[in-house]
């Protein structure tokens, strides 16, 4: 029996929409595309419900007559081109003649358009399936048009669509990109009625950037081209190396004047900042690339946002040395006007770079070469290589040790040794004459260089760093003993004020937060609100953490829910703990430095910091000896 059946149109309609509307912010992109190939100087965007219940664009640009406002919504309905050969040469945008359609065949559509010379306007209701309303109003000339209800009649792409949030943030970053691809354009985006966005023509692309991203990051961006010695040429706005982000959320890239990804193209920009600024940091760019159209395929992806360069590896060489070349230069314009330049604290990076080896005349970090463990710690013996220390696999499990006496985090000291103090009071056994294990009796000869616990042990003398024991102290509290930590209501409430983009990727998980005892919540469209924190941040402030956060999520909205969590838990307890731990450079007491031992003594995972790097070496007797010629 044939099993072969021909779908109606209206269904094969809807099946082909998915080529080109899988999102909301798919239909966004086609018709302010539209706008922009109409000849629009003004767009106004309209959200709802992150464009699941509306998306409305208006333009003023041409507009259509009567006959055009009918057939646009056909299959193949394009004013763009007449034969299929034209399809290399022309700079419109789109699917040809395949969005309108497509768009209609999944939503309710209503447009209103009017051409210049035109008396009246026509107004068209279209509902798939159905023939098209049409009637005459009075009007503006250019387009109106208004996509609703998306997928109401193809319920199984509407279960596919993600959060609010994130196809909200989908259409926010689509938007800032056309903005800065069109600086001659007015763009205006609302939400809810709302506008959040308001972008006036400007031919200063510094400008355009200071309209769309927060007005601190203005300062530091730098406008820049490449050399004038290839066919490739790329323009560009760039952050300096004061400036970043914790994800890669401010970097926009065109092609021959259309918005791309490309990871390629983000890694080369990205090295381009190789020592500049720290990793795991992400500077800001809109990046303007233009090469010849024979050299770039951008039919590669449906909806064209990716890009397949001809000479990839030229095009990211070009960038690369253009980005350093001018941070160079930025930085040299700093140097001249005095202006004090630190190098961004890499904090997990070797103190000595192998380059610069020779230079050092004693290696002290090759002087604490990595050897075998030893009473669970580092110890450092004669190394083959010269070379700067890796950190031991600290991270191995290690056995839970802690006791069961509650921390008495429910201080509300402000001092943080003061706080220490009270952390480890009730840890520090009575007859606390310096043991730091049964066996072995220590002895703690002070502090050396303000960061570092010297001891004396029976085996050799242990060097404790500070910063990172108390960091994996607070780290096993936060993570396994939150109950115990104290909150303090803060008297004049912490304000944090964000970008747009930052406040829709924070919000739904201000919970995750709240768990943690930073009692936050929205204020204001771009705010948010700390009413109490943990005591142990009590004078921090968390604006830096909080930003930390949206980097966490943005870089793993990938994960499944629970890896998700787990995540950005780990993340956040181990960032508190680095907030609130002592530094290096605090000057500890003796007592002080007594009770981080002992309760360091009692704490899980003790050998490592939460992010991995040790907390203590061992410098053997034996070796000691040995450096000494006492020994052979
Ligand atoms: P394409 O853009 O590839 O031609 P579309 O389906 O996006 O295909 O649009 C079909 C046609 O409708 C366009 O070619 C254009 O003539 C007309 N059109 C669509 N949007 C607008 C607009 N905002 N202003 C004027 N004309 C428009
Ligand atoms: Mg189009």
């Amino acid at each position: 029996m044939a099993k072969i059946k021909q779908l109606s149109p209206y269904e094969a309609q809807k099946i082909a929409a998915g080529e080109v509307v899988e999102r909301p912010a798919n239909i966004v992109k086609e018709l302010i595309e539209n706008s922009i190939d109409a000849g629009a100087t003004r767009i106004s965007i309209y959200i709802e419900d992150a464009g699941k219940k509306l998306i409305r664009i208006v333009d003023n640009g041409c507009g259509m007559d009567i006959t055009d406002a009918q057939i646009c919504f056909d299959r193949h309905a394009t004013s763009k081109i007449t034969h299929v050969d034209e399809l290399e040469s022309i700079n419109s945008f789109g699917f040809r003649g395949e969005a309108l359609a497509s768009i209609a065949a999944i939503s309710q559509i209503t447009l209103i358009t009017k051409e210049e010379h035109s008396l009246e306007g026509t107004h068209v209701t279209l509902n798939p399936g159905y023939d098209a309303q049409l009637k005459s109003v009075a009007c503006n000339t250019g387009t109106d048009l208004s996509v609703s209800n998306l997928f109401f009649n193809v319920p199984a792409r509407k279960k596919f669509l993600k959060t609010v949030q994130t196809e909200w943030r989908a259409i926010q970053l689509l938007f800032n990109a056309f903005c800065f691809d069109y600086p001659h354009i007015h763009f205006s985006l609302f939400t809810e009625n709302k506008q959040v966005n308001n972008c006036p023509a400007t031919d200063n692309l510094k400008n355009r950037a200071l309209q769309i991203l927060e007005p601190t990051s203005f300062q530091h961006l730098i406008k820049t081209t490449s050399p004038e010695n290839s066919n490739i040429t790329i323009n560009a706005i760039i952050s300096d190396h004061q400036h970043y982000r914790y994800d890669r959320s401010g970097i926009y890239f065109f092609v021959n004047k259309r918005w791309v990804k490309n990871q390629h193209l983000g890694s080369a920009f990205i090295k381009g900042y190789a020592n500049v600024i720290p990793s795991g940091r992400y500077p800001i760019g809109a990046i303007s690339i233009t090469v010849p159209a024979n050299e770039v395929d951008i039919n590669i992806h449906p909806r064209k946002e990716e890009v397949k360069f001809l000479h990839p590896k030229k095009v990211e060489q070009v960038l690369q040395e253009m980005v350093t070349q001018t941070l160079e230069r930025n930085l040299s314009t700093h140097i001249n006007k005095e202006v004090t330049l630190t190098r961004p604290a890499s904090q997990f990076e070797p103190s000595v770079s192998p380059k610069n080896e020779h230079f050092v005349p004693f290696n002290f970090d090759a002087f604490f070469a990595q050897q075998p463990l030893k009473n669970n710690f580092p110890t450092a013996t004669s190394s083959p290589s010269p070379s700067a220390p890796t950190p031991v696999p600290t991270n191995a499990p290690q056995p839970a040790v802690l006791n069961d006496d509650p921390l008495p985090f429910n201080n509300t000291q402000t001092d943080k040794q003061q706080s220490l103090h009270a952390q480890t009071q009730s840890t520090v056994t009575k007859n606390s004459t310096h043991v730091i294990s049964e066996k072995q009796p220590y002895h703690l000869i002070g502090q050396y260089n303000k960061t570092y616990l010297l001891i004396e042990k029976e085996d050799g003398l242990f060097l404790i760093d500070q910063h990172a024991a108390h960091e994996r102290i607070l780290y096993e509290l936060f993570a396994n003993r939150f109950a115990d930590v104290a909150t303090i209501q803060l008297m004049f409430p912490q304000t944090i004020t964000l970008s747009e983009h930052d406040i829709t990727t924070i919000t739904p998980h201000l919970e995750i937060l709240i768990a943690h005892g930073i009692n936050i919540e929205q204020c204001g469209y771009n705010q948010l609100m700390v009413q109490s924190l943990p005591v142990h941040l009590k004078d921090q402030s968390i604006t830096e953490i909080i930003k930390e956060m949206v980097g966490w999520i943005t870089e793993n909205t990938l994960l499944d829910t629970a890896e998700f969590k787990k995540t950005i838990n780990h993340k956040l307890q181990a960032q508190m703990a680095c907030k609130a731990a002592v530094k290096a450079g605090d000057t500890l007491t003796q007592e002080t430095m007594q009770e981080l031992l002992s309760t360091l003594e009692k704490t899980a995972n003790r050998f490592s910091c939460p992010h991995g790097r040790p907390t203590g070496w061992l410098l053997s007797l034996n070796e000691i000896e040995k450096k000494f010629k006492r020994q052979i």
